[in-house]
């Protein structure tokens, strides 16, 4: 039998590094994030399953890794927890018994496609969503699909069990399966099939860890949709069931209660920075409503004929407009939890015939608003999915929570069964599994003798089981007080802990449900939940309860988002998510005075020096500028270019370019040239709000001189700051703003009649396109840039897999200043897509993105040209425009030295390099007492948790004295150009007193016994 493990040794640590490398994670924090899965427990309850801490967390690479693994904890008698989408909430993700927690997600490929027997074997770990997409561009389909599809796996669905859209022509999950291939918890692979299957199917993860998966297949084919309301469950039944009974081909059947139905209504509105975004949202009627799939091809075969039966039973149908709009949001169901903040969930499986005796008696059993959203499974079964809305900070929580018993009660009532037994109801496993129980307990016996897979799933845990057995007997008493435990005003939030109201709020909100994880490149970067969109909302939950704490550490993990925004296209709640980061970048950093990325400091300076952030002279800013067209710059224009520092100064080619373009295409404009300040995004970004405010009022008041209507842009960072950030900023501080923003794409798009005549010389490649996250996700802008590239002459233009609101974030800039190995893995993702395509050049008209772009290319050897939009285009103009790939590798190669040189462990080694001077600079009595350490044995114990304290309070005073040796020191770690090298006496002393209150804590315990060891010495 296995332990509970809740630590490895340092033996068993070595030996799973050596099979999993740098996937492997036994830090503390991040296994705290691997504790819970989507379900909310009440506080009073959650403590009986114990600690739920994993030892380690593995990301499964390969089957011969599963084998590895399971080798491992059988030979230490080690847990093993198998964990995909995390999508689950019946306990199945939960290691009760410690252990390790093996995430399956990176097995996610198609491994054969055989279109003739209308099969795909995938990995096991592949999502859902993204596999239905990929299968459709090869004109095929799954089955079936749970509504959960952007997060949860293929074999997370077999390992937990269910049904899903497709159900009702195909049946319950495992059936659209034909077999699987299975780690056992012996270690023997074995592929299971036909009636085999049944060791396997719902079995959560304790019969092994399942690797691969073939599914059955079916043509792709756009679905139509009908959707009807009734009045009351029972014209609804009568309605399905007139469906079965008439053998209308219908794929799918599904149905929301009125209650649902009402809340939908008033979930919030999505906003896009702020700003209410104008959705097309129809007004459902509060009634029973019922939603219909088919493909299209059988619409003259069901349209008239499910007509007829939704009219006879009573009911009515609803607009196209509705029925679509239900269509477009078939994963997001748990929109209403906005509404919340928690749910009490429970969900049962019921047949058909007693649907509305079932609706009947939790109306008159539970006086709580029960939310019950319905799938119908092919053989007349339905799973009802109910919710009640409730608060988990209310005490009352607890009460209420036994209202889920009571819905379990009454399906039980009714011929129907709980849906899952899972670690919480483990007594009922009889009734979900029926005759399979004593056979997977049999299967068990014979392969797992040692408990290791996911021991504690299906037999429960004792004191948990015992409470729900007792609740359960109790279940009237427990539903009288349930019903009394109803709570008011759910969704008010204050500020708590630094933490803003409604990020507060939101923290609550989120399901959990995880759509936002594997997209978001802050986590597939890193490959950890503590840096996934879910993990912050977790963490920030947590951290208000005090179980965790806004550390440096978690400082950089909320710094290292990118602002790509995928996570607000993804999250079905709508949650405005990347914005709550940003508002708590400013949050730690000016209110609570935490460090942002160092290199910010240096960009801060040098921007509030010389009004850019590549530490250049202000004086070489509009060098860039062609002289024949300095000469046609105008000094006031409705029109104003607005270059940006990186290619004013680095990339070039994009400012020549954007200025040959726009010249061409018959547009006049101004520009700031010297005068022009970067844009200040990084200082946005970094939290620095202070020098974002002081930039903008510049450019603002300079673009006012030259009397400019509208900005034009060639970076999209920078044209989302003038299209939407300064606008917003300005309002908020009462500054007139009457400038409006376009990118130059948007201008030339429309003037392409001009233009194109004049591009004669043919690029003769096969393109491929980057769309920028600031300008696509952020700012809507796809088509025009796509209009530019196909007027170019010899263009084969091929879009990526993920294009335009799909597009994968670049990983600039702030992966690359955090943590430049992760952003070459960001990146790579990015370039692979575009070899995919056969293209020989990526095209982007991001300075950043083609920063990062080309370091990548260049650190993955990934043999792609990647060129900007504006310059490729005024190539084709017949203009000679430089090739900056190498300027910007040689510009990025000294930041990336100095980041390396400002990370705390590259602060520590200058500090530990400059001790002769910092003691020199030491006062005289200080440089005494340091001696003793040489003289009086013990003083050196003694000096070691003193020094820590002491350096934060000895700096100020040394630093003036030191600088002259740090500069030099910094000079010699990173070899500068000679204008940057200049500022340096400048820039420095003011960033070394901006980082030093932080740093020093970080950076003291490591410089601390070489300074004992150097004054031993001297
Ligand atoms: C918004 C939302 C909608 C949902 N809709 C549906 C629905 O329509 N139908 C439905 O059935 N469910 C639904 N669910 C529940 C959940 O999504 C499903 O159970 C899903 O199949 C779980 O897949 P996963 O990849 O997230 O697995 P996880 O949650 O990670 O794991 C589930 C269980 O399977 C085990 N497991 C996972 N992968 C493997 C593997 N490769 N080998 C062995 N064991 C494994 C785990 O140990 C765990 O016990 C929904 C959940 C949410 C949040
Ligand atoms: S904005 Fe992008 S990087 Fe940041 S949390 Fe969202 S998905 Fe992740
Ligand atoms: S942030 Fe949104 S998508 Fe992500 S887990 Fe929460 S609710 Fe789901």
């Amino acid at each position: 039998m296995t332990n509970h493990v809740t630590e490895l040794t340092t033996q068993q640590q070595q030996e799973l590094s050596d099979i999993f490398g740098t996937r492997v994670n036994f830090k503390k924090r991040e296994r705290h994030y691997y504790t819970h899965d989507v379900g909310t427990l009440p506080p009073l309850a959650k403590p009986l399953l114990g600690k739920t801490e994993p030892a380690a967390i593995v990301k499964i690479g390969s089957e011969a890794e599963a084998v590895k693994l399971i080798e491992f904890a059988n030979k230490h008698k080690i847990p093993v927890v198998p964990r995909a989408g995390a999508s689950s909430g019946y306990g199945g993700i939960i290691p009760t018994k410690g252990g390790i927690i093996a995430d399956i997600t990176p097995l996610n490929k198609i491994i054969e496609l055989d279109k003739d027997n209308m099969t795909a074997t995938v990995g096991a770990g592949i999502i859902w969503e993204q596999l239905e997409n990929k299968l459709n561009r090869q004109g095929l389909s799954v089955r079936a699909i749970p509504s959960s599809a952007p997060a949860s796996t293929v074999g997370g669905w077999l390992a937990q069990g269910g049904a899903g859209y497709g159900s009702y022509e195909y049946g319950w999950a495992h059936e659209t399966m034909g077999s699987a291939r299975v780690v056992l918890p012996n270690g023997e692979v074995k592929e299971f099939s036909g009636a085999d299957l049944d060791n396997i199917i719902a079995t959560m993860g304790t019969t092994g860890i399942i690797t691969q998966v073939t599914l059955k297949l079916r043509q792709h084919e756009e679905m139509a949709a009908i959707s009807a309301q009734f009045p009351d469950a029972t014209s609804m039944k009568n309605a399905i069931q007139a469906v079965g009974k008439n053998n209308i081909p219908i794929w799918s059947v599904s149905f929301l209660n009125p209650a649902w139905a009402d809340m939908k209504n008033r979930a919030p509105a999505k906003t896009h920075h702020g700003h209410p975004v104008d959705e097309h949202r129809p007004i459902l009627p509060v009634s029973y409503i019922c939603n219909f799939l088919y493909p299209g091809s059988r619409n003259e075969t069901v349209s008239s004929a499910l007509t007829g039966v939704i009219k006879s039973a009573g009911g009515s149908l609803l607009s196209q407009d509705i029925a679509d709009h239900e269509t477009d949001e078939w994963f997001r169901s748990m929109k209403v939890k906005r509404l919340g903040p928690s749910f009490i969930p429970a969900e049962v499986v019921i047949p058909l015939a007693n649907l509305d005796k079932v609706f009947s008696e939790i109306g008159t059993k539970i006086s709580l608003p029960v939310l019950t959203e319905g799938m119908v499974v092919k053989g007349d079964s339905v799973i009802l999915l109910c919710f009640i809305p409730h608060s988990e900070l209310s005490f009352k929580f607890n009460l209420a929570f036994g209202l889920a018993l009571s819905i379990v009660k009454i399906a039980e009532n009714n011929g129907g069964r709980i849906y899952s037994s899972g670690l919480y109801f483990a007594k009922k496993a009889d009734k979900v599994f029926g005759d399979r129980l004593g056979l997977i307990q049999d299967f068990k016996k014979k392969y797992d003798k040692n408990d290791i897979m996911n021991p504690e799933t299906l037999t429960g845990k004792g004191t948990f089981k015992t409470a729900i057995s007792l609740a359960m007997a109790f279940e009237p008493l427990a539903r009288i007080v349930g019903n009394l435990s109803g709570v008011q005003k759910m969704s008010v939030f204050k500020d708590k802990k630094d933490i803003p109201a409604d990020i507060v709020g939101h923290a609550y909100e989120c399901a959990q449900c995880g759509y936002c994880v594997s997209e978001c490149d802050q986590y597939y970067g890193r490959g950890w939940e503590s840096q996934s969109p879910r993990g912050k909302w977790f963490f920030i939950k947590e951290y208000l309860a005090g179980r965790d704490k806004l550390d440096q550490k978690q400082v950089n993990t909320f710094l290292a988002c990118t602002t790509c925004e995928m996570c607000v296209q993804k999250c079905q709640l709508d949650l405005p998510i990347e914005p709550a980061w940003m508002k708590l970048r400013n949050v730690m950093v000016e209110e609570r005075k935490q460090m942002t990325f160092p290199p910010f400091e240096m960009m801060a300076a040098s921007l509030l020096k010389e009004r850019n952030i590549w530490a250049t002279y202000r004086t070489e800013r509009d060098m860039w500028l062609p002289d024949d067209l300095r000469a046609k710059i105008k000094d006031k224009a409705d029109y104003a270019y607005f270059a940006g520092c990186t290619a004013s100064l680095v990339e070039k080619d994009i400012a020549i370019g954007t200025a040959r373009m726009l010249d061409d295409a018959g547009v006049e404009f101004t520009y700031l040239g010297k005068d022009e300040a970067c844009c200040a995004i990084p200082m946005l970004v970094s939290g620095k709000w202070d020098v974002f405010e002081k930039t903008m009022r510049m450019n603002i008041s300079n673009m006012k001189k030259r009397d400019v209507k509208t900005v034009i842009t060639s970076c999209p960072a920078c044209w989302l700051i003038w299209h939407t950030i300064y606008p917003d900023w300005a309002k908020k501080l009462g500054i007139d703003y009457n400038i409006e923003a376009k990118h130059y794409s948007e201008i030339l798009a429309e003037r392409l009649d001009v233009l194109k005549p004049k591009m004669k010389v043919p690029l003769n490649a096969v393109v491929t396109w980057h769309d920028s996250c600031h300008m696509g996700r952020a700012g809507g802008i796809y088509e025009p840039p796509r209009d530019l590239i196909k007027a170019i002459p010899g263009v084969e233009f091929r879009e990526l897999e993920h294009n335009r609101e799909h597009s994968h974030c670049c990983g600039s800039v702030l992966s690359l200043i955090a943590d430049p190995p992760v952003a070459n893995v960001i990146g790579a993702v990015k370039l692979n897509e575009a070899v995919d395509v056969g293209a020989q050049k990526l095209l982007a008209l991001c300075p950043c993105c083609q920063v990062q772009l080309r370091i990548s290319a260049q650190k993955s050897n990934i043999n792609i040209d990647v060129q900007d939009l504006g310059a490729t285009v005024a190539r084709s103009l017949g203009y000679d425009i430089p090739d900056t790939t190498n300027d910007a590798l040689v510009a990025w190669a000294v930041f990336d030295k100095m980041i390396v040189l400002m990370q705390p462990e590259g602060m520590a080694d200058l500090m530990v390099e400059l001790l002769p001077e910092m003691m020199a600079a030491m006062p005289a009595p200080l440089k005494l007492m340091m001696k003793t350490v040489k003289y009086v044995p013990g003083m050196d114990i003694l000096m070691k948790p003193v020094m820590p304290h002491m350096m934060p309070l000895l700096m100020p005073l040394l630093m003036p004295k030191v600088m002259p040796a740090m500069l030099e020191a910094v000079t010699r770690h990173v070899p500068m150009p000679d204008y940057m090298n200049e500022q340096m006496p400048d820039m420095m002393p003011k960033v070394m007193e901006n980082l030093m209150p932080n740093m020093l804590p970080l950076i003291a315990p490591m410089i601390t016994p070489k300074m004992i060891e150097y004054i031993k010495m001297h």
